[in-house]
């Protein structure tokens, strides 16, 4: 029996790359997208290959709409049959006020974490609904506990961006309920990875981890195990809902 073929943006690192890790291991065929950081992506294979599973690296920044609908066609040509998409990539920048932010920064934020989100989501659904032909499935977008906190101070506009991938996993799961397709999404707290260094802090989630409940930061494992719970058929009458993996905060 072919394996069932799973989306994953951004996960050539962090929550991403243990997504790809623990779907190749369930025995998902696994889409290891990327943007840059090419060698990231192809050690995340060569580790699902020798392990004994399916990987394919596919270079795509989401914000692109020629490189997502580039993507999705690779995945059709190259695995098969798409049956879940995990909405990963996403950015933030430099902390600092809403005062000092410029439009650029608005507009890159704003586009590769909503826009992108939606143009997967688009592709996902064309290939996934029912009602066109497909054999339903299942989409995690990746929120963040920011969307509830704000993030004051640091980054208001990543915080808002995923207000909007909150409004949009609820909006999107109610409009493909009956397609056979789920939407949920996993908000993380404060998460070791490589993020909080785009943000010019590296040590942030040991500066704040005090502030959470249980004292600690989270690993990208934690995440991605709740993020394959909700693509999993144990989640099977879950949709529009979310999975805070944040530690109490
Ligand atoms: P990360 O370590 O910074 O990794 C980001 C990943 O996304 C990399 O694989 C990167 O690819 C990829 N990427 C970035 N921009 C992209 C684009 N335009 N198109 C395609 N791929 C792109 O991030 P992370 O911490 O694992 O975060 C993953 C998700 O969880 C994000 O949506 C983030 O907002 C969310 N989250 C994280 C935390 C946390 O504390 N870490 C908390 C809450 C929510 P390259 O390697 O090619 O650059």
């Amino acid at each position: 029996m072919s394996k069932q073929v799973i989306v994953i943006t951004g996960a050539s690192r962090g929550i991403g790359a243990a997504t790809a890790h623990l779907a190749a291991a369930r025995g998902y065929a696994v889409c290891v997208n990327y943007v840059h950081n090419r060698s990231a992506a192809e050690q995340v294979v060569d580790a699902i290959r020798q392990a004994g599973g399916e990987a394919l690296a596919v270079a795509g920044d989401v914000a692109v709409e020629a490189d997502v609908l580039k993507l999705f066609q690779t995945v059709d040509a190259q695995l098969g049959k798409l049956a879940a998409l995990v909405n990963n990539a996403g950015i933030l920048e430099r902390q600092m006020r809403v005062e000092e932010m410029d439009v650029a920064r608005l507009q890159r934020v704003f586009t590769t974490n909503i826009v992108g989100s939606f143009l997967c989501a688009r592709e996902a659904v064309r290939r996934m609904s029912t009602s066109l032909g497909g054999q339903g499935g299942a989409i995690v977008n990746l929120s963040s506990m920011a969307a509830k906190l704000g993030g004051p101070g640091e980054y208001v506009d990543y915080a808002a961006s995923k207000g909007a991938i909150d409004a949009m996993t609820v909006g999107l799961a109610k409009e493909v309920a009956d397609q056979g397709i789920r939407v949920n999404a996993v908000r993380p707290g404060v998460i070791y990875t490589d993020i909080h260094a785009s943000g010019g802090e590296p040590g942030r989630v040991d500066r704040v981890k005090d502030t959470v409940p249980m004292q600690r930061g989270g690993s990208a494992e934690e995440v991605a195990r709740a993020i394959m719970w909700l693509v999993s058929d144990e989640a099977s009458y879950s949709t529009g809902t979310f999975i805070d993996v944040a530690g109490g905060r």
